[in-house]
């Protein structure tokens, strides 16, 4: 027998094992298995050239010492399947509860065949000379490969069975490790006196560091501090350990670096990541979006180390220490609040996004209130996003009662939404969060369409009717697209523009007036109407009437509520109201529920009433039955 193979084996896993430990490393679960594999394998290959040495010569050594060598051997063999089985379970069990109870079974037969193998007697299979030792055969050689052959099939079972769960360059990379082992293990059958099994299975364990467990494949290439992926699987090992910690997340903003002098800026750069390297008792993270997530291990000593960090950047960086650098810092003093890395990243992204939330020193520090706030924006966003794909937003009208003609003449379309237990969403929840993710444009194309389709379906001549009253978000009207997109649509359907009413609020032209003018503009041009919304609610004032090309103006619940309820109310409403008519435009009061307060209205002169008084928005059907039935109170056919 020859030992020079596995020699080489040894060797390359000590070069290995030199390279691993020069590099900056986290204490992530994945490398700690993977060390366990390594080691099992280098014992194992020590124990292999070990055996080989004691056989050759056991008749100066003993006979029982020899076998004892051989056996051990043989129980390495186990071992390194045993921590390949371990290595696999690292993904599928982030519990370290759930990971030692799958593997106490397998434990547990490895124990019966270290004593069987120990137990069981071994034989040797000598040359033709009948001198040299070829190999060892058996019952004890036949309990380690039972063993181990159980533990392969267990590591081959689970990579199908948890396929999801585990990662898939670890998947391949232990495929490659057992199957460079099991074709040199079939190689040595066939010929005896080439040991190579020992040297397969180094060069398996290479596969795995350079395939995956190289500790540099976990640091950011141009700083390097810890990358998002290290962050990624760092902190779901704490979550997953339900072990609290402190993060400080540093964000440069476009202006962060505005008061540094360009040519310095990567300078100062430089020396902010070359302070980041150097502090310790903690672990610095880059991602992508330059964000810098440093994350304290010991929550309670996290704040007086926050406030050293910020004092250092309140120094200033660079020559004589001028250049003041002034990200934006979001501060997480109990990682515990939350729950799942998913939501530390998107946490991070959520209050980045809100920029009127960070104090005026760009500081934030989130807590409990604030998570909850985010999950349930979350919620929401998830809700809407759920009913624009399946389907499951539906638009209700609420009728609109003309006091010159003494019937129903428009109705206002209000969007709702359905949710999984079939229940009806109001806006009041969702149309703010649809505003800020975007999705209000989605939402509104959808409620548009859906009207068109409402007034195709049901000719609104036919019951009196002129035309359907549709919000406008202040997102919608300042995208650059709105009256194109909504021509289409109604061309699509074949509806008269003139039945169709955008109500639109002042708050849309802060943001983005020309454009919406450019839209109301287009639009107008093809016969749509306009009115403003929310009058009365500090979003409006009569200024803002004047400029705006409006035909009616809405008057908010609160104001016609106020309007019964506070005495100086009454003449701000009256003197509105006689500006309003001044202008030659309509009012639409809302909120009527009583008939007092409809009286009252109309005694005012306003001429069009929407409320309770008259109905709630109803789902389509509904309403249709709704006009029926008005339609056969008044007993005649009403045309418009
Ligand atoms: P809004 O446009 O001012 O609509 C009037 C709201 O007042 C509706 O609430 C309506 O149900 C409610 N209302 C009408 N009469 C009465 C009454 O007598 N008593 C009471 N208590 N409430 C009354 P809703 O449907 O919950 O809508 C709330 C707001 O959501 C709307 O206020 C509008 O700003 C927004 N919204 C609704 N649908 C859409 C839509 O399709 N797109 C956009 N962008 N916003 C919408
Ligand atoms: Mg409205
Ligand atoms: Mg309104």
């Amino acid at each position: 027998m020859h030992i020079q193979i596995q020699c080489c084996g040894v060797v390359l896993m000590l070069v290995l094992f030199y390279f691993y430990m020069r590099q900056k490393r986290i204490a992530l679960e994945t490398q700690k298995a993977f060390l366990t594999v390594f080691w099992a394998s280098f014992i194992c290959i020590v124990f292999d050239i070990l055996s080989i040495i004691v056989i050759q010569q056991r008749h100066v050594l003993s006979e029982w010492f020899a076998k004892f060598i051989a056996k051990t051997y043989l129980i390495t063999l186990i071992g390194v399947a045993v921590s390949a089985l371990g290595y696999m379970c690292v993904d599928i069990y982030a519990k370290r509860e759930d990971y030692w109870h799958d593997m106490r079974r397998y434990l547990a037969l490895c124990a019966v065949g270290v004593v069987g193998t120990y137990a069981a007697p071994l034989y040797y299979n000598y040359a033709a000379d009948g001198a040299e030792v070829l190999y060892t055969f058996g019952p004890s050689v036949y309990v380690t490969y039972g063993v181990s052959l159980v533990l392969f099939l267990r590591i081959f079972y689970l990579m199908r069975k948890e396929k999801a769960r585990i990662n898939p360059r670890r998947r391949e990379a232990v495929c490659l490790w057992l199957a460079a082992w099991i074709v040199a293990s079939q190689i040595q059958f066939m010929y005896t006196n080439v040991l190579i099994v020992g040297y397969a299975g180094s060069i398996g364990i290479m596969v795995l560091y350079l395939k995956l467990e190289n500790p540099e494949t976990n640091l950011d290439r141009s700083t390097g501090l810890f990358n998002s992926g290290a962050l990624y699987q760092y902190t779901k090992q704490l979550f997953a350990k339900e072990r609290d910690f402190a993060a400080l997340v540093i964000i440069f903003e476009n202006g962060a670096y505005q008061n540094v002098h360009l040519e310095r800026r990567g300078s100062v750069r430089m020396e902010i990541i070359e302070y980041l390297l150097k502090l310790t008792d903690v672990l610095v993270f880059k991602n992508a979006e330059d964000e810098y997530f440093i994350l304290f291990a010991d929550p309670e000593r996290a704040e007086a180390k926050v406030k050293e960090i910020r004092r250092r950047f309140q120094t200033g960086w660079g020559e004589g220490g001028t250049s003041l650098v002034r990200p934006h810092w979001l501060y997480l003093p109990h990682g515990s609040i939350i729950d799942q890395t998913e939501n530390l990243l998107y946490l991070v992204r959520y209050f980045r996004q809100e920029e009127k939330a960070f104090s005026e020193n760009d500081f934030l520090c989130i807590d409990k209130d604030s998570v909850d706030r985010m999950e349930h924006e979350r919620e929401v966003e998830q809700l809407i996003m759920d009913a624009v794909e399946s389907d499951r937003v539906e638009v209700f009208y609420q009728p609109i009662f003309s006091t010159a003609e003494q019937r129903i003449t428009s109705a206002e379309a209000l969007v709702r939404i359905r949710d999984r237990e079939d229940q009806i969403v109001p806006p009041g929840v969702f149309i703010d969060i649809a505003e800020e993710s975007g999705m209000i444009l989605k939402l509104g194309e959808i409620v548009f369409e859906e009207v068109c389709r409402f007034i195709r379906r049901h000719p609104l001549e036919q019951y009196g009717m002129h035309y359907i009253e549709v919000n406008l978000s202040v997102v919608q009207c300042a995208y650059e697209n709105l009256a194109q997109d909504y021509i289409r649509i109604m061309e699509r359907y074949g509806i008269d523009p003139g039945c169709i009413n955008l109500e639109i609020t002042e708050s849309a032209s802060t943001n983005a007036k020309k454009t919406l003018l450019g839209n109301m503009q287009n639009l107008m041009e093809y016969g749509v109407h306009f009115s403003l919304d929310d009058f009365g609610t500090g979003q409006s004032n009569l200024n803002y009437i004047v400029d705006m090309p409006v035909d009616i103006v809405k008057f908010d619940r609160s104001m016609t509520n106020s309007y019964f309820e506070n005495g100086k109310a009454k003449y701000v409403m009256e003197a509105a109201i006689h500006m309003i008519h001044g202008m030659n435009l309509e009012i639409v009061s809302e909120g009527i529920e009583t008939k007092e307060q409809y009286q009252t209205m109309e005694d005012l002169g306003i001429s069009h009433i929407q409320g309770y008084y008259f109905s709630k928005p109803l789902p389509e059907d509904e309403f249709i039955a709704f006009l029926e039935s008005k339609k056969a109170e008044q007993g005649e056919t009403v045309c418009c």
